[in-house]
């Protein structure tokens, strides 16, 4: 095995949207797969935990030392577009936003809805993330991945993974995405593409807190409504918790107005939970992924 780069003692508020988490005993942002992978055989022969993070655009870490390696996949940005055949090869770590507006220039259809979703390619697969019924998985062909307890590389079909509603077995299991391959429809006009790419990214910031420090949706939404209505007809929006606030703009929206903690924020999702449960008999299931939290 190659040395390996880390750093020590790092603030992860810096690594997520929400600008908010705790301290990593050890960092590391690995530049392709050869370097990511002796990562995850250092952490594995060192008996150290290994937590992965991409753009951290849906994570809430707790402001805790967490012990062990984190690993950063945002240098993975490698990407390879055949425009005849709509196939796309992409290392985790390449931006969504990115990715969409590379398709498009490149006449492919089908990644349009991705522009306004800041995270990696190896995030949005483990979230399932999406837009109404569009979501990577139904461009995906197969991921390539490292099994974290046997050290095993392997490439799993997409008609193997159980994809659901803003889940993966990603969630659960021991496997961390190295790349993905993705087929998209060839031959679409360019100028239209860019077009509607450019609105998609339009119709978010002009309906999101897009560029305030936030992580996304805060809840999935239950069956047949949306949590922000939900929340929103509770007449919560605007309420805060220390710097924690729920958006103005979108009731499933928590922004951190530049002080917030992460017990601001859990506390906060914990009051909502709370009095949609009283007042809806709803509960609220976050879609957010918690590091470093007792949360179930
Ligand atoms: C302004 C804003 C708008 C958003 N809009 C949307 C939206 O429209 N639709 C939507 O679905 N989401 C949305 N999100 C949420 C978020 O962008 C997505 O969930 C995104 O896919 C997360 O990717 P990430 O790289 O940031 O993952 P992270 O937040 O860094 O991580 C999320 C989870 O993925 C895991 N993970 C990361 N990389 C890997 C890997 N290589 N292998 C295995 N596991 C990995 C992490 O451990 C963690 O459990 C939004 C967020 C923001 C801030």
């Amino acid at each position: 095995m190659k040395n390996i780069n880390y750093e020590e003692r790092i603030n992860l508020s810096n690594y997520t949207t929400i600008k908010v988490g705790g301290f990593a005993e050890y960092f590391s942002k690995p530049n392709d797969t050869d370097e990511f992978i002796n990562l995850i055989k250092w952490s594995n022969l060192n008996d150290q935990n290994c937590q992965i993070i991409g753009a951290g655009s849906n994570l809430l870490i707790n402001n805790i030392f967490l012990k062990g390696l984190t690993i950063c996949t945002k240098n993975m940005r490698s990407i390879k577009i055949e425009s005849h055949s709509g196939i796309v090869v992409a290392e985790a770590g390449v931006m969504l936003p990115t990715m969409s507006n590379m398709l498009a220039k490149n006449g492919l259809q089908g990644g349009e809805w991705a522009v306004g979703i800041p995270g990696t390619v190896g995030g949005s697969i483990c979230m399932n993330a999406g837009s109404k019924k569009l979501s990577l998985a139904n461009n995906l062909l197969s991921v390539q991945v490292i099994d974290t307890k046997t050290l095993k590389t392997f490439e799993i079909e997409k008609k193997d993974i159980n994809f659901q509603y803003r889940f993966s077995p990603f969630q659960q299991n021991n496997l961390l995405i190295i790349s993905a391959k993705l087929l998209f429809e060839p031959k679409g006009n360019i100028e239209q593409l860019l077009e509607t790419t450019k609105n998609n990214l339009k119709k978010k910031t002009d309906t999101q807190p897009y560029h305030l420090p936030s992580f996304g949706s805060i809840f999935k939404n239950p069956t047949d409504t949306y949590a922000g209505k939900l929340i929103e007809e509770l007449g919560l929006k605007g309420f805060k918790i220390g710097g924690a606030e729920i958006s103005t703009m979108h009731g499933n929206f928590i922004i951190n107005n530049s002080s917030a903690n992460s017990k601001d924020i859990l506390d906060l999702i914990t009051v909502i939970q709370q009095k949609v449960l009283q007042k809806k008999g709803i509960f609220l299931q976050p879609e957010v992924r918690m590091i470093g939290f007792d949360y179930p």
